[in-house]
């Protein structure tokens, strides 16, 4: 099987040359694919795996506009239209300076199979830009915004693709991209999700990536008898996953020690609380600050520069920031402290190396298409009430993703079940997500 394997990526990396995150993102999932494919006759001799590898269309354009200064900038910009076989494109958009077209179209590929999880009809998808927003002004934002969407516009539309937030791009972004797009197709529709709560916008939409990642985690303790009560967790990042992540983890009485940014990493022994919690958020989401002012208000705690938390202490590890940022080594210093659970917040922030070694230790591993999907499920609900000109409560939307959530976890433990009970959840969601999309492809013939 392994020679399958190798036949199969070989195809791919000759097609998608010097592509790292992308031949990455694939190599995981034929490791689990191509086996489930050769093993189960409808599916196989289709180049299924091979279509849905090739995005179906790829846009690339370029962005300028002026800065403060009066001087004239160029980005480049991508939407990256991956597979529609179960509905229109969603996925995304990343502004940060890594972005390029390798970047997008892993994250594009992960999407299609997240979202065929998320049990709501929505294809895969991903876009953004080089441009970083870091150190720019509210008046620069808006403008490349603008501009962005000025050739975004008409690739997009609520029945063709609708683009989200991702890194880089929160509700101020959204709010932009949305006034230009109402402006260029006088319609207001629910194009893009992630919208504000008077224009359009779903309750828990903001926190539903990071509530939703603890969901799944619950659903995997629930399985051993447990809760998350009084587990030690770990959490990278400071941006609305880890943070939220951190909010439902504290609601449930789990001490969360750690968060992060670029710069480093904060210990706070004592775990952080609602109070604190608040101070990171309005750090992050208002003043765009530093983590590291944390140890200036709250002196107990220690700000570790240049490092990432996964040599502490833990039960839970929630990889919250970006891909690949837990590597093998930190794999193996979570083992030998006591890690049971890895759930990935972000998209591929663990190396297939490092998810080789939770595996192998038999640690509980969640992959991100599955435990990060409450975000795009909930952008699926905010469609959902754009489309019915309605707007659901708080709860009735925080009740319908925890039961997407538990819904993902039981797919995932269907067809990732090994012998000896431990459920292998990348390969459970890879095949779930995958059977899904296959059916559609295979029903719509060769197109
Ligand atoms: N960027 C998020 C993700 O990785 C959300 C996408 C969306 O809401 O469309 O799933």
């Amino acid at each position: 099987m392994e020679q399958e394997v190798k036949a199969f990526m070989d195809q791919v990396e000759k097609r998608n040359p010097h592509e790292v995150e992308f031949l990455q993102a694939v190599q995981e999932v034929a490791e689990t694919l191509v086996p489930f494919i050769s093993k189960h006759k409808i599916y196989a001799g289709k180049k299924i795996l091979s279509r849905i590898a090739e995005p179906e269309r790829l846009i690339s354009f370029r962005v300028c506009w002026v800065d403060d200064a009066g001087e004239t900038q160029i980005n480049r910009g991508y939407r990256v239209q991956m597979n529609s076989a179960i509905g229109p494109y969603k996925g995304g958009l990343r502004f940060h300076p890594t972005v390029n077209q390798s970047v997008l179209k892993f994250l594009a590929f992960e999407q299609v199979f997240k979202n065929s999880l998320t049990t709501l009809p929505m294809g895969g998808g991903k876009g953004g830009s080089d441009f970083d927003p870091k150190g720019k002004s509210d008046d620069e934002i808006m403008r490349f915004c603008h501009a962005f969407m000025t050739e975004l516009f008409r690739h997009i539309g609520p029945y063709t693709d609708i683009p989200a937030g991702d890194i880089g791009v929160g509700a101020r972004e959204i709010g932009f991209l949305f006034g230009m797009y109402k402006k260029l197709r006088n319609e207001f529709t629910g194009v893009l999700t992630g919208k504000g709560l008077s224009w359009g916008g779903s309750q828990i939409r903001p926190e539903a990536t990071g509530y939703g990642a603890v969901y799944f985690t619950e659903s995997m303790f629930k399985v051993k008898d447990q809760t998350l009560d009084e587990k030690v967790v770990l959490i990278s990042g400071s941006g609305n996953v880890a943070i939220y992540a951190a909010e439902k983890c504290i609601q449930l009485k789990a001490k969360v020690v750690t968060m992060s940014d670029s710069s480093g990493y904060i210990y706070d022994k004592d775990g952080l609380d609602t109070e604190k919690l608040a101070f990171i958020k309005e750090l992050k989401n208002i003043k765009r600050g530093r983590i590291s002012a944390y140890v200036k208000v709250y002196p107990s705690a220690v700000f570790h520069p240049e490092k990432s938390p996964w040599s502490e202490q833990c039960d839970i590890a929630f990889p919250c920031a970006t891909q690949n940022e837990l590597l093998e080594e930190d794999a193996r210093e979570l083992v030998k402290n006591g890690c049971v659970c890895v759930t990935e917040g972000a998209n591929m922030p663990c190396s297939i190396e490092a998810v080789e070694v939770l595996q192998k230790a038999k640690v509980l591993f969640a992959p991100g298409k599955a435990s990060n999907a409450g975000g795009v499920a909930t952008s699926g609900l905010e469609m959902t009430q754009n489309a019915l000109r309605y707007k659901w409560t708080r709860l009735e939307v925080d009740e319908k993703l925890q039961e997407i959530m538990r819904s993902i976890h039981a797919s995932c433990v269907e067809y990732g079940k090994e012998d000896g009970g431990y459920v292998n959840y990348v390969k459970g969601a890879n095949i779930a997500g995958f059977v899904k999309v296959a059916d559609a492809v295979i029903a719509q013939g060769v197109v």
